[in-house]
């Protein structure tokens, strides 16, 4: 459907076969140098691309953009023009990528390009609202398994709605920024009473976050169908989790300060339109849903994930491997769920898939399913035992698509625990 995904292009950019950035991907994503403040640019190959510089150039003319729209801290009043131009820019930028386009010339690609280790990637959005899914099967029913009844481990309504709840949208942050180990009530299990402490189970959890670049009215639902018109694209997210303050305090109301304290995304918003070559059927969904959340054809995405540990002074080791493809509930079914109520859309809303875990145990999305919930300690190479992330440990989340030979990925979502304040 777009050009801009012909397998067979190529870039005048050296692009390394296994970078995330080819010129089939092209990301949006807000940067900083020592010399510029925050504007808007795509990511290919090692470099990222200053749309300022294009825009203020006469190179975007013609697709009807105001002035000033990449040269913003933010790129919300850029998501907001709407699929269609969104997809009218990053076609454009694919076509001044080409290897047989010579429109920029040498000294224009000198300044357009910048190297990527000589920027500061920043958060991409201002984010008004933050809902965070549980839909994954596998993710729910260990989870259930482990805190329930393994022969109930679902509750009743799982399979009949994608279960969620409205997180803290203040406290995303992106890729690299250092996340304090928080501190509040747990309970230990011999005592009676709490006790006041810093968290000693802390965890990531694996998600993929979808975005939306339209405001409805309240009243106004969107349908399965018509979700994806509302839908920007996708990053990487770690809702870390403080797994026994989550747990004395999440009945009945559920997660509270045990997640509040800090998300994690990737720098790099990958769009709706880049994925189109990786959609995949779903999971089946049996009982037969509602008719507001029948959902037809591949609306999933082959998006393989990796989760990886580092312990400060070593090389990060892989934890886990996972993929999107599992979840059972899609983001279609997500959006009109969250709005059949008349719930209303904002432009820069995230929403969370959920801890997406796979069948087996080396694809759990979560510190608690890889040890349950800390009885299997895992043992890394450097000989140390993990049953929670531990202080200065730094968890890393990466994501890729690859299918006949082409591949665009995520970049890293990076969070390094620090020790909580005294
Ligand atoms: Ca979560």
């Amino acid at each position: 459907m777009t050009n801009a995904n012909d397998p067979s292009l190529k870039s005048w950019v050296e692009v390394s076969p296994d970078s995330d950035f080819p010129i089939q991907n092209l990301p949006f994503g807000i940067f900083k140098t020592r010399y510029l403040s925050p504007v808007a640019g795509v990511a290919i190959g090692d470099y990222v691309l200053d749309l300022v510089y294009l825009h203020e150039n006469g190179f975007l003319d013609g697709i009807g953009l105001p002035p000033g729209i990449f040269n913003q801290k933010y790129l919300n009043d850029f998501i907001a023009m709407g699929r269609k131009k969104t997809r009218d820019v990053r076609e454009r930028i694919s076509e001044l990528l080409r290897h047989d386009n010579d429109e920029l010339d040498r000294p224009a690609r000198e300044i357009a390009l910048i190297p990527m280790r000589e920027v500061q990637m920043q958060m991409p959005l201002r984010v008004p609202n933050y809902t965070d899914f549980y839909s994954s099967e596998e993710h729910a029913t260990n989870v259930g398994s482990m805190f329930r009844d393994p022969k109930n481990a679902l509750l009743p309504n799982w399979k009949h709605l994608p279960v969620g709840y409205h997180g803290r949208a203040s406290s995303i942050v992106v890729s690299g920024t250092p996340i304090i180990r928080p501190k509040g009530q747990i309970k230990l299990p011999d005592d009676e009473q709490p006790i006041f402490s810093a968290s000693r189970k802390m965890d990531f959890e694996l998600e993929v976050a979808f975005i939306t670049c339209s405001e409805t009215k309240l009243g106004q639902p969107v349908s399965v169908a018509d979700a994806e018109n509302h839908t920007f694209g996708f990053v990487l997210f770690n809702d870390w989790s403080a797994r026994d303050i989550q747990q004395w305090e999440y009945v009945p109301l559920g997660p509270f300060l045990g997640k509040n304290f800090g998300s994690t995304i990737s720098p790099w918003i990958v769009t709706l339109d880049a994925l189109e070559p990786f959609r995949v059927d779903g999971p089946v969904q049996n009982p037969e849903v509602l008719p507001y959340l029948k959902s037809h054809g591949p609306k999933n995405f082959d998006i393989r994930l990796e989760v990886l540990l580092q312990p400060e002074g070593g090389d990060p080791v892989t934890i886990s491997r996972s993929n999107f493809k599992y979840m059972y509930w899609n983001v279609n079914q997500q959006l009109a769920h969250h709005t059949i109520n008349g719930c209303n859309l904002q432009v820069g809303d995230m929403y969370a898939s959920g801890t997406i875990s796979g069948p087996s145990p080396g694809s759990y999305g979560s510190m608690l399913e890889l040890t349950w919930n800390g009885s299997k300690p895992m043992v890394l190479p450097d000989g140390t035992e993990r049953q929670f992330i531990n202080d200065n440990d730094t968890v890393i989340l990466k994501g890729y698509c690859e299918m006949n030979g082409l591949r665009i990925g995520f970049g890293e979502c990076r969070g390094k625990i620090l020790p909580a304040t005294v």
